[in-house]
């Protein structure tokens, strides 16, 4: 991944600066509501905020590894689809119509998952809400969600066994699915979810690499991150964008906020 090939040895990333720049300080990005003038408040309030993030990342184990962090999951979801892959037989064109469906589904998981599991005090799954919301909102806010360093990946990807967790929790629908329609449905099952919880990570991460980095400069992946950055303003995380991807399930479930639509519609007219 390109964050990590231009990080230094020791893993700091090249932001212009040590402290990166605030979201709202670059025009491209910038919406109205971040752009408050810099005042004694929110001077202190920014203070605040990077003492919180340095505490945050004194917490980084001294043995994580971020390269074994980002590539593990990768590498281990490449393997068990190409497992899965090999045991597809007499394959037929309908049975790729799974496809499409599991990603629709994957993607209320997504919904469903971020609000309710990442965003919520779940009993026994409570690192989970601490890890999202306490450390990695706490870390990143819409007006700072640039990582400087290559271990704060420890702070930004979920732990690398989800992908087992992940393989557990599909496991029962792949098996439906072998039932109901074929095995290479089930198969397609597994290989998608794992797909596109993979493609959430990566994706995930490039709304938290610098803006100076060419990723984070696509079109594309700039408006992801602007609607990515909303939901982590602290006053709204808890109520809209908690898809990561691709907002189907936010718009279908009215929690899609663009604050730039917004702004557009609130705009008066002029004859
Ligand atoms: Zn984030
Ligand atoms: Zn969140």
């Amino acid at each position: 991944m390109t964050a990590v090939k231009t990080a230094t040895d020791d893993g700091a990333l090249p932001t212009a600066s040590e402290h990166a720049t605030p979201e709202h300080a670059t025009p491209e990005h910038a919406t109205p509501e971040h752009a408050t003038p810099i005042d004694d408040t929110s001077a202190l309030a920014a203070s605040m905020h990077q003492a919180r993030r340095a505490e945050l990342f004194a917490l980084i184990p001294p043995r994580y590894n971020f390269r074994a962090h980002l590539v593990i999951p990768s590498l281990l979801t490449a393997f068990i689809c190409a497992v899965a892959a090999s045991f597809l037989r007499d394959l037929r064109g309908r049975e790729l119509a799974i496809v499409p469906a599991m990603l629709v589904v994957t993607n209320g998981g997504e919904w469903l998952a971020h609000k309710y599991l990442l965003h919520g005090r779940i009993p026994f799954l409570e690192e989970i809400y601490v890890r999202h919301e306490l450390h990695h909102h706490v870390a990143y806010t819409h007006q700072d969600m640039a990582m400087r360093h290559a271990r704060e990946l420890w702070m930004i990807l979920v732990p690398a066994y989800a992908v087992l967790i992940l393989l557990v929790v599909v496991a029962p629908f792949a098996v439906l699915a072998g039932v109901v329609f074929s095995v290479n449905c089930g198969l397609f099952v597994t290989m998608t979810a794992l797909t596109y919880f993979i493609a959430y990570e990566w994706l995930h991460l490039s709304y938290h690499l610098p803006l100076e980095h060419p990723i984070s400069r696509h079109p594309i992946v700039a408006r992801l991150r602007r609607l990515h950055a909303t939901h982590h303003d602290p006053a709204l995380m808890k109520r809209f964008n908690f898809n990561v991807t691709i907002g189907l399930f936010d718009w279908l479930l009215g929690t899609l906020y663009d604050p730039a639509r917004a702004r557009n519609r609130a705009e008066p007219t002029h004859p």
